[in-house]
């Protein structure tokens, strides 16, 4: 089973993928959580993209991309993957496809979680206080949703038209969004 989180940032990806991780010994792969140990390792990667993520701009395909296949291995091992925050562009949905099928896989889930901008907005806010993550802070915030509503929001007719795209309520609770994404995957 490959899953895709789909959503804005703060929409919940992160946090959910860390719940199935433990139901269903998926594997998350997110794209962000590998780009920030690249950054805390000191290794190169990290520093080409720390100024990037700062803004809140993204990476290039190819980075991500390079990332992702790097890591299918194991979660095809442990028999699937929860793709958070990946892919972000209509060419790494492409080249997710390209990877898959070469491995006799594909995509069979799309879950993507809606939540409206104010919700988003003062998620953040919260977050920003506790993560310290610098680009949780509200310029950088703005930059990420920009990004999301021009370069990530064009992959939903993309995945519907797979007809592998569900839709779920992700403003509720933890507990009831995650309540959702169970009925989801049955
Ligand atoms: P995230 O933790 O998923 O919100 O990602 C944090 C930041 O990492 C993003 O704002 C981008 O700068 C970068 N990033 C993560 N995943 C991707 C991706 N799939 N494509 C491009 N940039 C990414």
């Amino acid at each position: 089973m490959n899953l895709i989180l789909f959503g804005p940032p703060a929409a919940g990806k992160g946090t959910q993928a860390k719940r199935l991780v433990e139901t269903r010994k998926m594997v998350q792969l997110s794209t962000g959580d590998m780009l920030r140990a690249a950054i805390a390792s000191g290794s190169e990667l990290g520093k080409r993209v720390a100024g990037v993520m700062e803004r809140g701009d993204l990476v290039t395909d190819e980075i991500v991309v390079a990332l992702i296949e790097e890591r299918l291995p194991e979660a095809e091992a442990a028999g699937g993957a929860i793709f958070d925050g990946f892919p972000r562009t209509l060419a790494q949905a492409e080249a997710l496809d390209a990877m898959l099928a070469g491995r006799g896989a594909k995509i069979d889930l799309v879950i993507r979680l809606k939540v409206d901008d104010e919700q988003l907005t003062k998620r953040i806010a919260g977050r920003f206080a506790e993560s310290g993550r610098p680009d949780d802070n509200p310029d950088s915030f703005k930059v990420r949703l920009g990004a999301y509503n021009d370069q990530t929001a064009p992959l939903l007719p993309y995945y519907a038209g797979k007809g592998n795209l569900v839709e779920v309520d992700g403003m509720g609770s933890v507990e009831t969004v995650a309540a959702a994404i169970d009925k989801a995957l049955g």
